[in-house]
């Protein structure tokens, strides 16, 4: 009979606080960043190969729910993580522009793979030469296609965002300012 191999998943670390039986104190922004981080609902905007990767990635070899984030939303309302994944044709764009738009706040977004990061290898009058022309991404996850492991760590560097996001972020005028430069109210 084969070894059980004991689980490499590790819990996640509790913010820094004070302490007793049955009480715990810290910083709301820590605790707050902490469910955040750990509770992403992804919407996949997938329109062609980058997608079948992120099939992979969700399947039980990669498995996302591990990070807290199996629960896929296909409605923006009920999602904060857009991961977007594929060729986006111009023709596209107002769409995906609408989904970004109808997202509450907090949301990320991750761009998949090369086509979504830069158009990729087509370079023609018919296809968007990146996602942030039109919406503001967080991070760019390169290779065509990436790998499940790469968009793993994609997911995991906007969990350290999430984490270590500020909660008036999003007040900030410089936030507006970014917003207002995408011609978002
Ligand atoms: S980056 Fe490559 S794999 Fe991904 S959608 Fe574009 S052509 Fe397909």
């Amino acid at each position: 009979m084969k070894p059980v191999k004991r689980s490499k998943i590790e819990i996640a670390k509790k913010p820094r606080g004070v302490e007793g039986p049955g009480f715990f104190a810290g910083k709301l922004e820590e605790i707050v960043g902490l469910a955040r981080a750990n509770s992403l609902w992804p919407l996949p905007f997938a329109t062609s190969c980058c997608g079948i990767e992120f099939m992979a990635t969700m399947a039980s070899t990669y498995d996302l729910a591990r990070f807290g984030s199996e629960r896929l939303s296909f409605s923006p309302r009920q999602a904060d993580l857009l991961m977007v994944m594929g060729t986006i044709a111009k023709k596209l764009g107002p769409v995906l522009r609408q989904v970004y738009e109808q997202m509450a706040e907090p949301k990320w977004v991750l761009s998949v793979g090369a086509c979504a990061s830069s158009g990729g290898i087509f370079d023609t009058y018919s296809v968007l030469q990146g996602i942030d022309r039109i919406i503001p991404v967080d991070v760019y996850v390169p290779g065509c296609p990436p790998r499940p492991e790469q968009i793993i760590e994609g997911i995991l560097k906007i969990q350290e965002l999430a984490k270590n996001e500020s909660l008036r972020r999003r007040e900030s005028p410089e936030y507006k300012e970014m917003l207002n430069s995408y011609g978002i109210e």
